[in-house]
């Protein structure tokens, strides 16, 4: 439910931050060329995916 803007303490509203990541999380280092990529899916910058090129 919302709530007015000054209801809400400092402490409660910096409690609730604390859930907010700065990384998006899923997000790993690709084995091949070690950019951030999501999990599970084929790397965008180098394209391979379980050490197997799959795009050109
Ligand atoms: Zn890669």
């Amino acid at each position: 439910m919302a709530v007015p803007f000054r209801r809400t303490s400092k402490t409660r509203k910096r409690m609730r931050r604390t859930h907010f990541k700065l990384e998006i999380p899923g997000m790993v280092k690709c084995d091949n060329c070690g950019e951030y990529k999501l999990s599970h899916r084929v790397c965008p910058s180098c394209g391979t995916y379980k050490g197997q090129k799959v795009v050109k």
